[in-house]
């Protein structure tokens, strides 16, 4: 259940106490030097804390070296943006935030870019997807906006489906995770980099039977295709890639009927929230509340992706 009404949507101490519990549960962390539950709180002014480590003793706060650091924006609206966005399976989009947050358009723009920056997994932190006994379908599909808004000479080279979108890969671990990427072609090349990075090679591999899937298919454990042309899709049980185009409906459903249009320099946050809130999904047991908190998790170590965007 999401309860709007709760204070830390309309109270700024609420608010703060609220991103101290959920960043903080062993107490403050100094952003400059990382030692945990050291500081001390000034009583004159509440949530500045002062490090306890005699080779720092710098001030800080919760937000300092996060994605909401020297914003205007009343941090009770952050975290309302936050558990909106986090709640509406298909997105919630900056005019949507707009009208709810009353800020203006430009601002729920930048605010719905920090806050899928801090749904975007930090490099080389997550392990693989898969693993023994475990399937992985790997599948592609485009999310595109208007043909006459494209550079005809890139996309001609898109290869097989649709000229003039943009190719998505999608890797979903069956009863597990998504890893999204937006390519810059489907090549046997290009696709082949992005699985053997994600995919443990224990895995046993689903795709459907395009041809740059043969070789790479080798690399795992086993390999099955299935052929979407004679709707095979609904063979048997195992044999199928229904976990991957279930997953592109949501994302399509959402990017067309959310976003309406979203340009290719911006697609990979867009994957990056869709994948996050599958991925921290109610089927495994997490909720809007908990989700959120778990986005609200991220703001932190993200700077250079903060100085990406305007101040808002
Ligand atoms: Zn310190």
């Amino acid at each position: 259940m999401s309860d709007l009404t709760a204070a830390r949507f309309h109270n700024e101490i609420a608010a703060r106490e609220y991103l101290q519990a959920t960043r903080w549960p062993d107490g403050p962390i100094c952003p400059h030097c990382g030692s945990v539950n050291k500081a001390y709180e000034n009583k004159a002014k509440p949530g500045v804390y002062r490090c306890g480590e005699p080779e720092c003793r710098m001030d800080f706060s919760i937000t300092v070296g996060t994605l909401f650091e020297r914003s205007h924006i009343p941090l009770h609206k952050w975290l309302l943006a936050t558990h909106l966005i986090m709640s509406s399976k298909k997105g919630y989009s900056a005019h949507q935030l707009h009208r709810t947050l009353d800020v203006t358009y430009k601002t729920a723009w930048f605010m719905a870019h920090r806050i899928r920056a801090a749904l975007t997994p930090m490099p080389g932190k997550e392990g693989p997807l898969g693993g023994q006994n475990k399937v992985v379908e790997a599948d592609e599909t485009y999310i595109g906006g208007k043909e006459k808004n494209k550079h005809a000479n890139k996309r001609l080279h898109a290869g097989r489906g649709a000229i003039g979108k943009e190719p998505v890969l999608s890797l979903v671990e069956r009863g597990g995770k998504v890893r999204s990427r937006h390519v810059s072609d489907v090549s046997a090349k290009t696709l082949r980099s992005a699985m053997v990075e994600q995919i443990d090679k224990a895995s046993y591999l689903m795709t459907d039977e395009a041809p740059v899937y043969t070789k790479i298919g080798n690399e795992f454990v086993g390999h099955g295709t299935v052929n979407h042309s004679r709707e095979e899709y609904v063979r048997a049980y195992f044999w199928h890639t229904n976990t991957a185009e279930g997953y592109f409906s949501i994302l399509k459903r959402g990017i067309m009927g959310t976003f309406h249009h979203v340009s290719p320099q911006h697609l990979h946050r867009y994957l990056a929230e869709f994948d996050f809130r599958y991925n921290e999904r109610s089927a495994l047991g997490v909720e809007d509340t908990e989700r959120a908190a778990k986005a609200l998790k991220g703001i932190g170590g993200k700077r250079l992706l903060y100085r990406d965007s305007s101040p808002v």
